[in-house]
């Protein structure tokens, strides 16, 4: 199993497969995604070879994630190459929902086995002026459909936002009535790209958790291996709530993942001061061993806590090049 110097093991790997995306929401990429010279994204193979490593040594959970990861168009393959790894038990992928309803067949198929879809907000016009794009619609179909191909293990991410979706609380709670996913708030983050959108609509997960507390939710126990997300259920309501406060004390404590971004470097937090090359060593299956003692290796560099609080956030432009 990896583990760090402060006794954190990591059994989750977010693996990012692609740095461009199509959408340009405002907190993340407000004008679009923008090529830097002709970037050359982990093949299929590599990213075969880099899962198969991390189950190796004890992961047992892989997120797909981008950039868009469904603009990949060998998706579905990679899909099936991490399940056909026993070790690995769940395969989650985070999409911004474009054509869900046309390719969610095709990653169940796969054997897809959790799905996080970005919603960051339930009313047609607001979601297309933060996102760019008017696909609310698809987005709810492909959901449905997700459904009825028997995901039962489907997250909504909602990043909360001051001045653009804060005002919706009461709509996002109205639908997780009827709707049993799992909506999660992220607090918005601070990266390179969007000080000035950070410092305007911050919001902290902690007053959305009183209010919370105060309608009758109820905070779920959690387990020794959960990650950071603080999770809610409510007798009246089909659907849960998750927090995910990384601007709150502690947060780090319970870290339970690592990254590796689609140019092939190890990333020890999101908001790390550097990403350690694997690339080379994920040419060979021949090159196993010496993978894992970089792994491990590297792990000795992790720190305790992000910076975030003082407003350091380490090389991150912005989470579409690390899959947040
Ligand atoms: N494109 C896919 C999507 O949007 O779901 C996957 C990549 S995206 C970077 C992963 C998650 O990070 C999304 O839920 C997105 O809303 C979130 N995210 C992006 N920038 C963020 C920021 N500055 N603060 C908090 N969450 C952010
Ligand atoms: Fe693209 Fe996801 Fe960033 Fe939105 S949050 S711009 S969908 S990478």
């Amino acid at each position: 199993m990896l583990q760090d110097t402060f006794g954190r093991q990591f059994h989750y790997l977010r693996l990012s497969i692609t740095d461009v995306c199509n959408f340009r929401c405002n907190y993340c990429l407000p004008e679009g995604y923008k090529k830097d010279g002709s970037p050359s994204f982990l093949t299929r193979e590599e990213i075969r070879l880099v899962a198969s490593a991390f189950a190796t040594c004890g992961t047992s959970k892989i997120r797909i994630t981008g950039g868009e990861p469904s603009l990949r168009k060998d998706l579905p393959e990679i899909i099936s190459d991490i399940s056909a790894l026993n070790d690995v038990k769940q395969i989650a992928l985070t999409t911004n929902g474009y054509k869900l309803d046309q390719r969610i067949d095709s990653w169940v198929n796969a054997g897809l086995t959790q799905l996080n879809v970005s919603i960051d907000s339930l009313d047609k016009n607001n979601f297309e002026r933060i996102t760019g794009h008017d696909r609310l619609n698809e987005i709810f179909a492909g959901l449905e459909k997700a459904r009825q191909l028997g995901m039962t293990n489907i997250k909504i991410n909602s990043v909360l936002m001051k001045s653009e979706n804060a005002h919706e609380f009461p709509q996002f709670l109205d639908w997780l009535k009827t709707n049993a996913y799992t909506l999660r708030f992220i607090e918005v983050m601070q990266t390179n790209d969007n000080e000035v959108f950070f410092r305007q609509n911050h919001l902290s997960g902690g007053l959305i958790k009183a209010q919370l507390l105060e309608q009758g939710w109820q905070q779920v126990l959690r387990d020794k291996t959960a990650g950071p997300a603080q999770e809610f259920w409510h007798p009246d309501y089909a659907g849960r709530i998750g927090l995910i406060m990384p601007y709150s004390k502690d947060f780090c404590d319970s870290c339970n993942r690592l990254r590796v971004s689609a140019m092939g470097k190890l990333h020890l937090c999101l908001f790390g001061d550097q990403g350690f090359d694997i690339r080379h060593l994920l040419q060979s299956e021949d090159q196993r061993q010496e993978l894992v003692a970089h792994l491990q290796n590297c792990l000795s560099n992790k720190k305790a806590t992000h910076f975030l609080q003082q407003g350091e956030t380490g090389i991150t432009t912005n989470l579409s090049m690390l899959g947040g």
